[in-house]
């Protein structure tokens, strides 16, 4: 035993994994997956964690997260070079805080229309930006 994963990736070569007791990494481990197929048939909490996710994330980023957390499992099994999900990881970082940045100013902009025109900045403020209106 070598401590690397047994399985063998969709691109033909050994899972680069770290090997549990089982020889097998936590995504390839068999009882595991058995485990996960379970559970997400019993109520599909796997789907609504999905879907809780998506709502949170802004529309028009919901593409490129998707294509990371998609990276982080191709990265896993040695289908994707760890460079490349380095480069998405960060690009995919700079388009968060762009967005951040662009809620508040967006945020701010509302607040100093109030405070311009007299009225208290508090109330509902935070309803201002409802974060996905694409
Ligand atoms: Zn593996």
């Amino acid at each position: 035993m070598d401590g690397q994963c047994q399985a063998i990736t969709k691109g033909g070569t050994r899972c680069r994994g770290q090997a549990r007791a089982s020889g097998f990494c936590f995504s390839h481990d068999p009882v595991l997956r058995e485990a996960r197929h379970t559970g997400a048939a019993m109520g599909g909490r796997n789907r609504s964690t999905e879907a809780r996710v998506s709502r949170l994330v802004p529309s028009h980023l919901r593409p490129s997260v998707e294509k990371v957390l998609a990276a982080i499992d191709e990265v896993h099994d040695g289908t994707l070079e760890p460079r490349q999900g380095t480069a998405m990881a960060s690009l995919l970082s700079a388009a968060g805080r762009a967005y951040e940045v662009a809620v508040l100013e967006q945020r701010l902009e509302a607040l100093e229309q109030r405070v311009a025109h007299g009225q208290q900045p508090s109330g509902d403020a935070e309803g201002v930006v409802q974060g996905d209106r694409a």
